[in-house]
């Protein structure tokens, strides 16, 4: 099925209060462009050089995600443009984009990433941790990023009840995390495996690459 079939049939399943991230990893521009042309605007990266190099190439009104983990002295090749930041672990973190951003007269948005799942692969950070983050001094002068919701990935896994769960926690996390922030609006939860569960769990934003863009050959 081609990219734009694969997209349409995405979006009608998809509320309106939910925004698509297309997940575009390792797929070269000519990819990205089939989904750009079929009217895609947000797409999500793991690895910032690589997330440039596209922003470089294609048309300037498309928002660009990292998604993935960051390398501290990366973020300055991304700080120009990019649009959300979902993969925020620490105040260290946090610190590094309010410099470049401030450089850039920007204020950055950002999502605090939470360890959701009972992998120890997985990355992120516990619930006290981001509440600890909201409250504090250091983090309420930092003028230049604002934190606008969480995010978090389900283990992998064809448990679905364990997946549920995983999700639920987040959107309980958020909520008690709004009461904090009251102008936190996004959970970034759901990929291709269960996108239509988080959606029923109360996710926001969903990143999805492989049903878009077909199985990703990393090897290339
Ligand atoms: C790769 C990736 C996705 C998309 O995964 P698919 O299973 O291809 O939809 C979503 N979120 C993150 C953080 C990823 O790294």
């Amino acid at each position: 099925m081609s990219i734009k079939t694969n997209l349409s049939k995405i979006q009608s399943q998809l509320p309106n209060h939910v925004t698509l991230v297309a997940v575009s990893k390792t797929k070269p521009v000519e990819e990205l462009m089939e989904a750009y042309e079929a009217g895609q605007r947000v797409f999500g990266e793991n690895k910032i050089q690589e997330m440039a190099n596209k922003y470089q190439q294609m048309p300037k009104d498309i928002q660009w995600h990292m998604i993935g983990n960051i390398q501290r002295n990366k973020v300055k090749y991304m700080a120009e443009f990019v649009d959300l930041i979902h993969g925020v672990g620490s105040e260290k973190l946090l610190n590094e984009i309010n410099k470049h951003a401030k450089k850039h007269g920007r204020i950055i948005h950002c999502l605090l990433q939470l360890k959701i799942a009972q992998e120890a692969t997985k990355f992120g950070m516990s619930s006290e941790a981001a509440h600890t983050l909201l409250e504090s001094d250091d983090f309420k002068r930092l003028e230049n990023v604002a934190i606008v919701g969480v995010m978090g990935m389900a283990s992998f896994t064809d448990n679905t009840a364990q997946i549920k769960e995983e999700f639920e926690t987040l959107k309980s996390t958020f909520k008690s995390l709004k009461n904090i922030n009251p102008k936190l609006t996004e959970i970034s939860m759901g990929m291709s495996g269960d996108y239509p569960l988080a959606i029923d769990c109360g996710s926001t934003m969903v990143r999805i690459g492989s049903s878009i863009f077909g199985a990703r050959n990393y090897s290339i």
